[in-house]
């Protein structure tokens, strides 16, 4: 499994958004636009779609 993460717009910084997927999964799911996230890094709740999903192995594997 990997961790998908966004990009923080206001910081930079990556952020998890609390979803693990492979991603070939993630991108045959219907899904566009995801969830808004609490970002840990600035305290706003950011929008993320698809596009901005970035994907990083997770660590506890
Ligand atoms: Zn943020």
């Amino acid at each position: 499994m990997n961790r998908i993460l966004i990009k923080c717009p206001t910081t930079g910084k990556m952020i998890y958004t609390g979803f693990s997927m492979d991603p070939q999964t993630f991108e045959a799911s219907p899904i566009e636009e995801m969830d808004p996230i609490e970002c840990p890094a600035c305290h706003q709740t950011h929008r993320w779609n698809k596009r901005d999903a970035r994907f990083e192995r997770d660590p506890n594997e």
